[in-house]
């Protein structure tokens, strides 16, 4: 692939989105996205890597800058509401309800689409993944381009998502036109899938929006039976990829707390003895009991906000310093923690120690 110059321009994270439309950089963004270029830009959940959804040449520009199978389709960003019968041509009532709650914010929608979108986009499939960010710069760069832009996370696929700007560069510089730099995101874990084309939503993978909440605002959801059973086959295409993952062996440990703390020690010790680069993923309350290569302290065992912010920094850090094998503790399995797991989940592509 023939390299590209990438400008990496810093935004001002402090003024509103009605300020944000002047500004020069967020207008040459939004050209450029016009002409089918790519852009990666911070939303609330984690960094987008922005194309046209309509023009299949720059889509295809996406799947090869990350390199992502095909069959895994995109989610298409919106920068108003009122964009949606552009291409959704029937918004059902449980998915009005849903987004006048969470919208802007990480919910995504699967729905029917109007068949004007790139075929990349979609995968093929009658459905669209479609949501409003919440992010003042995200927003002024889609109200600008006045299009559907199609931006999957703007990582290498199969990386832990990115949540900085130095994420982005890492993985992209010279793949991509434009870096637009706000600082780093909030959520730090990408937003929830929703199908709503049923009677049931149904939760295809859990994100920033967690099932309680969604709960509160329509009587019934489901969750695709294959995030909790293995053996399926899941209903998001994205989903059956080994996904997030730092580069080092990912072991997910299971069990209480005590017993958890005390087999991670073991193995750490083990690991070390073999003269391995040992690292360990762990919360603030547990550091002090590890002696590892590198211990990544991703917050508050109480704080599932944290630790989901932090989440992918630390699987990050673990690739900076060549760690060879890297110990997780595992959380509770609801709220925002279930979100957290299935990213740790995925990440450890099947290697689960019970403790
Ligand atoms: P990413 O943009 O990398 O956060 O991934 C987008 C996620 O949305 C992937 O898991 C996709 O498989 C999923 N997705 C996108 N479009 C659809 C669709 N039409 N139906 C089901 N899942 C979808
Ligand atoms: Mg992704």
């Amino acid at each position: 692939m023939q390299l590209k110059t990438t400008h990496w321009w810093k935004v001002p994270t402090d003024q509103k989105i009605e300020d944000l439309l002047s500004l020069d950089i967020l207008q040459s963004a939004a050209q450029l996205l016009r002409e089918g270029g790519l852009v990666a830009f911070p939303t609330e959940t984690v960094y987008g890597l922005g194309a046209d959804a309509r023009k299949e040449e720059a889509i295809q520009a996406v799947f090869r800058a990350k390199g992502r199978p095909n069959d895994n389709p995109l989610i298409v960003h919106l920068g108003h509401v009122e964009q949606l019968p552009q291409i959704v041509p029937e918004v059902s009532t449980i998915a009005k309800r849903l987004i006048r709650h969470f919208w802007p914010g990480p919910l995504t929608l699967v729905m029917k689409h109007r068949g004007n979108l790139a075929k990349g986009v979609t995968a093929g499939l009658d459905t669209v993944a479609v949501r409003i960010p919440d992010h003042p710069i995200a927003l002024a760069l889609l109200r600008l381009a006045d299009i559907p832009i199609a931006a999957p996370s703007a990582n290498l696929s199969g990386r832990p998502s990115p949540t900085t700007a130095d994420h982005v560069w890492n993985d992209l510089s010279g793949k991509i036109e434009i870096l637009l730099d706000g600082g780093p995101t909030n959520v730090g874990i990408e937003s929830t899938v929703v199908d709503v084309t049923g009677k049931t939503p149904i939760v295809l993978r859990p994100g920033g929006v967690t099932v309680e909440q969604l709960k509160k605002v329509v009587k019934k959801v489901t969750v695709d039976p294959a995030l909790t059973h293995s053996k399926k086959k899941p209903r998001s295409p994205g989903m059956k990829y080994r996904h997030y993952a730092p580069r080092g062996e990912l072991w997910l440990v299971h069990g209480d707390e005590k017993k958890m703390v005390r087999t991670i020690k073991q193995l750490a010790a083990q690991s070390l003895a073999q003269g391995k680069k040992v690292g360990i993923l762990t919360t603030k309350e547990h550091a002090k009991q590890f002696q590892a290569t590198l211990i990544q302290i991703c917050g508050s065992k109480n704080k599932p906000e944290q630790v989901a912010h932090q989440l992918y920094h630390c699987l990050r850090r673990f690739d900076e310093e060549q760690i060879d094998v890297i110990y997780a503790e595992s959380f509770p399995d609801n709220g925002l923690f279930q979100s957290v797991m299935n990213r740790l989940n995925k990440a450890a592509n099947g290697r689960i120690l019970k403790a």
